[in-house]
């Protein structure tokens, strides 16, 4: 994936009240765009449409210049990761829970990314190797650590868009300098959205879209930003 971009893109829940309202922007590979805004201004609006969960009533997606719409969806699906902002590890092991969300990975797979992700020396000091805890019950591991594993199964199978909801709201302070080097570890690969709810997880950000009312108020990068207010 070379760009994305939404031209005029409207989305209304209920007939005649906007969710989103007429956004426009283009972002191109690599870039790490940061989305804040108050609460109900429309952020899970748009990433619902980025991932594909739902289509524009109105305007245009276009990846590499073409409609989404014409991308099969199993298709898509391959091209995107998306970590929510608490993730849960829901059932049977960590394991379990990686091949349920990816079927083909293998173990060395899940390790690999999360080495590439540096999640696996966290893992490693959290317990007492990657092996015990691919074995976890789910139920067993912390917040941080489920965290940390999500991040992992994210980047396992090469996203290129990659969608964090503040992916530090599990984390404590220390370790909020695990997404800025997950990040370098996708190595420019990736175009990575990024729901902001705390300031300092805009410094890892290239430029940041600041919604209010549906409505894209600004997007400049996060120098601007930051400068100007
Ligand atoms: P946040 O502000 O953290 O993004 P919200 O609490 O606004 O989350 O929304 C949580 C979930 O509830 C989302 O999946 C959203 O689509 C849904 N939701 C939000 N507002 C409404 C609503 N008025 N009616 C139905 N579902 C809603
Ligand atoms: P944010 O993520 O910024 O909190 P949302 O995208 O969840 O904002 O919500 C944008 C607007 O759409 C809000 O007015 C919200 O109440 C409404 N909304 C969100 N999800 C739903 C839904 N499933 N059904 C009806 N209205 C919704």
């Amino acid at each position: 994936i070379e760009h994305l971009q939404f031209r005029d893109v409207s989305y209304e829940y209920t007939p005649g009240k906007s969710a989103l309202e007429e956004v426009s922007f283009s972002v191109k590979m690599g870039e790490v765009v940061g989305i804040v805004g108050p609460s109900g201004s429309g952020k899970s609006t748009l990433v619902q449409l980025l991932l594909r969960l739902r289509e524009p009533a109105e305007g245009t997606y276009l990846v590499n210049g073409l409609a989404a719409q014409e991308l099969r969806r199993s298709d898509w699906r391959k091209l995107v990761a998306y970590v929510p902002q608490m993730p849960q590890l829901v059932f049977g092991t960590v394991r379990e829970n990686i091949r349920f969300y990816r079927e083909e990975l293998t173990d060395d797979d899940i390790v690999l990314a999360a080495q590439r992700a540096h999640v696996h020396e966290d893992i490693l000091r959290l317990s007492d190797g990657y092996d015990t805890v691919v074995g976890l019950r789910s139920a067993s591991i912390s917040g941080g650590q489920a965290q940390r594993i999500c991040l992992a199964r994210a980047f396992a199978a090469n996203p290129k868009v990659v969608i964090l909801d503040e992916p530090t709201s599990a984390l404590d302070v220390k370790s909020e300098g695990l997404v800025q080097k997950s990040l370098e570890a996708l190595g420019g690969e990736a175009i990575v959205f990024l729901v902001a709810h705390r300031l300092t997880t805009l410094t890892v950000c290239d430029r940041v879209m600041v919604i209010k009312d549906g409505r894209l108020e600004g997007f400049e990068t996060t120098e601007e930003l930051f400068r100007s207010n």
